[in-house]
């Protein structure tokens, strides 16, 4: 399945077969390289609060896993950030940017591998976030992020959506390794990037946005 350029696709992070991020994309590519998606500023985002309207990372995760949760419509806030999703790994390599459009730096976000799906009129992948990050500055200088966070959470297994700690810290370091070399997408590639300023920000979310998650196996 290829998503043509120019389409709206949804990143969603799910959680335990819930959707608990949506983040609408434009497609810039998509090819042997992998997916490339464009989140522009002030795009409808969606993310997974408490009932209480209290974020994960606001309370310690012993209470977060006994709450109940709701999706809480906002806007994606600050510069718009390149998505690169590789084909087949658990990882994507995210480009931030400045308010000037300059880049600002790459951001490992180690996630369990994207499943697409396509609806027809919408379209989208799945991932699950594990937690752990690598902030990599421009000039490849790198350092893990949310180690803490990531051993908070494992330290709850029953509850935890990462069954496998050691497969993320490897993964991680696989991409180190691109990283010290320079290898792409570490290369410079899209660093030069600008979205033209015509293309639409999805300031509404579409219909099935929600839509179930892709099982996995
Ligand atoms: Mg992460």
């Amino acid at each position: 399945m290829r998503f043509e350029a120019g389409r709206t696709v949804l990143y969603r992070i799910t959680v335990r077969g819930r959707v608990a991020n949506v983040r609408p994309c434009r497609v810039i590519s998509d090819d042997d390289r992998g997916l490339l998606l464009w989140l522009a500023r002030d795009s409808a985002v969606a993310v997974e609060v408490a009932e209480d309207g209290r974020g994960i990372r606001q309370m310690p995760f012993t209470e977060w896993a006994g709450m109940r949760y709701r999706l809480e419509p906002g806007n994606w806030q600050g510069p718009g950030v390149l998505k690169f999703l590789p084909h087949g790994v658990d990882h994507s390599v995210w480009l931030f940017f400045d308010d000037a459009g300059r880049f600002a730096s790459w951001y490992v976000n180690l996630e369990e591998r994207a499943l697409r799906w396509d609806d027809g009129d919408l379209a989208g992948v799945d991932v699950i976030d594990q937690d752990l990050d690598i902030v990599v500055a421009p000039d490849r200088t790198w350092r893990w992020k949310d180690e803490d966070e990531f051993a908070e959470r494992l330290a709850l297994p029953e509850h935890y959506w990462v069954p496998d700690e050691a497969a993320v810290w490897s993964e991680g370091r696989r991409v180190i390794k691109l990283i010290e070399a320079g290898d792409f997408p570490f290369d410079g590639t899209w660093t030069d990037f600008h979205p033209d300023p015509t293309w639409p920000v999805p300031t509404t979310l579409p219909p099935g946005w929600n839509r179930p998650t892709i099982p996995r196996p």
